[in-house]
């Protein structure tokens, strides 16, 4: 089942070392770890089989930055990447999700007064958290998305949302906000410091304004070794110490920057900052640690990919089935890593959006849960232990009685 491929054989990282840091502009880097020849756009699901197999692929080359603490692709080509329609990164379907953005919005409303108030979200997806905040209560909601369907166009103007299918750029930046947002964007941004200064210009004259950004935390990948987060899409993996050292350079002064979901996220509010480019803080302990977490990443990527493959081979070999659940970019990623056939691995979402497209990499078709009984699988692999609950009580609704297991 799984072919030992050539591809993951080249993990060892290359000689051109010290390319710039895409966040701080340091040539202080060192090379991390290699994922050649994987798909650019994980999240976009093909609507056949054929058009999946064929996906474009690109090399990500992990680098790491010892003067700011940042993790990013050093071969990252934007040119790749177009984010079209039917790019689906959504988790708004999972209950554990939606409780955690439901609090976050609320938090903002109170936290920063904005009832009755305009909010600008940049990547805002289907608007459903610029929804979330008007539902909480600010006044209008207005959001920037190339990949916004227009589907429920009708249901946002009733809200006083209007989503306009486009970049954000400084033109659009005065719409007398209370707060802009931007989350699960930063980190695919090729330029990340471009971006932030666009957002502060916006900001001209209005220093009451709060912006709240969140991405992916890097240092839980490093700790926890989530080696199935090391997407194309994301040119950057931020660390706190990154993360602020980015906003603090762009003109922010950063209010609070902190972990969230459980560790997975980094949230941080901050304000314009009037007295100019604020300095930088000490960081060196948290950039010790990172350096020696970073150090050790690769090796420890390497033994989790062979477990796994040690895994998968001998449940094919026993003639069992498994099945992933969740077609988000890590159980996306898992498949394109290892390469199981459908004959012993599905792959499954409670999604809608999702269920009956195909995986681009590695082909798979993904099934709705109604459809596990009757393939019967024996296990369950988790992409995230945050939805285990969840999962289990999804499974015994099914009648199933699997084995779970984190990937
Ligand atoms: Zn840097």
């Amino acid at each position: 089942m799984t072919e030992p491929d050539a591809r993951q054989s080249s993990l060892i990282p290359d000689e051109d070392a010290g390319p710039t840091c895409i966040a701080c502009g340091s040539e202080d880097t060192e090379p991390v770890l290699d994922l050649p020849d994987i798909p650019v756009l994980c999240n976009l699901l093909a609507n056949t089989r054929g058009e999946a197999i064929n996906a474009p692929r690109g090399d990500l080359c992990l680098s790491f930055c010892r003067s700011c603490g940042h993790l990013f692709n050093r071969r990252f080509d934007p040119a790749r990447l177009v984010y079209s329609e039917g790019y689906e990164t959504s988790l708004h379907f999972s209950d554990r999700f939606q409780s955690y953005v439901e609090e976050l919005a609320g938090r903002l409303v109170r936290d920063y007064a904005l009832r009755g108030k305009t909010v600008v979200e940049i990547g805002c997806g289907e608007g459903e958290f610029l929804s979330l905040l008007c539902e909480k209560g600010a006044g209008r909601g207005i959001g920037f998305d190339t990949s916004y369907s227009g589907e429920h166009e009708e249901v946002h103007r009733r809200r006083n949302i209007a989503i306009t299918r486009a970049y954000y750029t400084p033109e659009r930046g005065n719409y007398d906000a209370a707060l802009v947002c931007c989350r699960h964007v930063l980190e695919h941004v090729a330029e990340p410091l471009e971006l932030i200064e666009t957002v502060r210009r916006g900001f001209a004259g209005r220093p009451d304004t709060v912006i709240y950004f969140e991405v992916p935390n890097a240092r839980y990948t490093l700790e926890d070794l989530g080696i199935w987060d090391l997407i194309y899409e994301h040119c950057s993996y931020f660390t706190l110490e990154s993360l602020t050292a980015l906003f603090r350079a762009g003109g922010f002064e950063v209010g609070s920057a902190s972990n969230a979901y459980g560790g997975q996220f980094l949230g941080l509010d901050a304000m314009p900052s009037e007295t100019g480019k604020a300095g930088r803080e000490d960081f060196q302990h948290g950039l010790d640690e990172l350096r020696s977490l970073v150090r050790s990443f690769s090796e420890r990527y390497r033994e989790k990919f062979e477990e796994w493959q040690g895994r998968l081979s001998e449940l094919a070999g026993r003639g069992d089935r498994a099945v992933i659940w969740g077609a988000g970019s890590k159980g996306i990623t898992f498949l394109n890593a290892l390469r199981p056939n459908e004959e012993s691995v599905d792959l499954v979402d409670i999604s809608p959006r999702k269920q009956g497209k195909f995986v681009p990499g590695s082909g798979h078709r993904i099934l709705k849960p109604d459809e596990l009984p009757g393939r019967a699988p024996k296990t369950v692999i988790l992409m995230n232990p945050i939805y285990r609950d969840e999962v289990a009580a999804k499974l015994s609704a099914l009648g199933l009685d699997a084995e779970i297991v984190s990937a």
